[in-house]
């Protein structure tokens, strides 16, 4: 699994060339299945690198029976037909595009020099991937100061039919810097989103457990920024500090050392989490958590009231789901 960070030009061309040379070389260790860009959108990164890159690893992947899809985290403000015909065909599936709350906020927070409605632009081009049946996560960052007018926001959507509906998925989460607190706002919203027929999921819904990690700890994803530099968590600055590792001229991936402690990191090394009972869906969190934890500190403090309360939530949506 590969993510590509913010590609460019002509910056990008010998990243690609090196990262398709491990593709070719390294495909039974690295099984290719998604590639997801986190990009700045832009036309000229969509023609002169995104477009380049879905057919040759087309090419490649054909050739090589290889399975892939891809997906983009994007804003969504440039996708147009002909990109969604040109995705179709080279084994793209999903887009997640973030709307910052209701039209009037998000039009506050993210205008451009042009455009000072992007809200009603972004909502038309999720209707259109999902009516191309691409599945369209709608990302929802919720802090304490995000009020969220779920009636509003899904007065755009009704008319979305059932079919249509089951290619979209709002997912809302807490920015991560918030307190805890701003759970419940998330949950609110979730489950107003749900009562209006609408699919909805949070971190509960799908938590980093022993069995399903986050993809940045399974040893065959890395995430190439356009210099070629390594990084595993995407919710990290892409800063110095946080670099794990170099690609090399020959496609090889030079790791540095905090690489191999993302590695090694392991609940189990703990006593207070080999005896826990709720382990198996706590996980001491994601492989960045647990490195950020030098200190071992529960997660939930030790305390047997947090633990449950996070257990139950997610039976509930486990239950919910079925
Ligand atoms: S709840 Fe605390 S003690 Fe239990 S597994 Fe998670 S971090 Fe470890």
């Amino acid at each position: 699994m590969f993510h590509f960070v913010a590609l460019k030009g002509n910056e990008m061309k010998q990243t690609l060339k090196q990262q398709l040379t491990i593709t070719r070389e390294q495909r039974n260790k690295y099984y290719l299945k998604q590639i997801q860009k986190l990009s700045e959108e832009r036309e000229v990164l969509y023609s002169d690198v995104i477009k380049p890159i879905l057919k040759n690893i087309k090419a490649i992947t054909s050739a090589n029976n290889i399975d892939i899809n891809s997906g983009m985290t994007t804003n969504g403000y440039l996708i147009n037909s002909d990109m969604l015909a040109f995705l179709k065909k080279h084994n793209h599936r999903n887009f997640q595009i973030t709307l910052d709350g209701n039209k009037e906020r998000h039009n506050r927070v993210r205008y451009s020099k042009n455009d000072h409605n992007t809200f009603d632009v972004i909502v038309n081009n999720i209707k259109n991937c999902i009516k191309n049946q691409f599945y369209v996560s709608v990302r929802l960052n919720i802090s304490s100061n995000t009020n969220i007018d779920v009636e509003e926001l899904l007065r755009d959507f009704i008319s979305l039919s059932e079919i249509e509906r089951s290619f979209l998925c709002f997912s809302i989460h807490k920015v991560w810097q918030e307190p805890d607190e701003v759970e419940v706002i998330v949950d609110d919203t979730k489950e107003k989103i749900r009562l209006m027929g609408f699919n909805a999921v949070t971190y509960h819904s799908n938590p980093t457990t022993i069995k399903n990690t986050c993809y940045a700890d399974k040893t065959n994803h890395v995430t190439i920024n356009p210099k070629g530099l390594i990084y595993k968590c995407t919710a990290r600055d892409f800063t110095k500090e946080n670099i794990e590792g170099y690609l090399l001229r020959n496609g090889v991936i030079k790791w540095e050392p905090i690489y191999y402690i993302r590695k090694d990191v392991s609940i189990l090394m703990r006593d207070s989490c080999r005896e826990c009972q709720i382990l198996p869906i706590c996980n001491g969190g994601c492989s960045q958590k647990k490195i950020e934890n030098r200190d071992n500190k529960c997660l939930y403090n030790f305390d047997a009231k947090s633990k449950l309360e996070f257990a139950k939530k997610i039976i509930y949506s486990k239950i919910l789901q079925q």
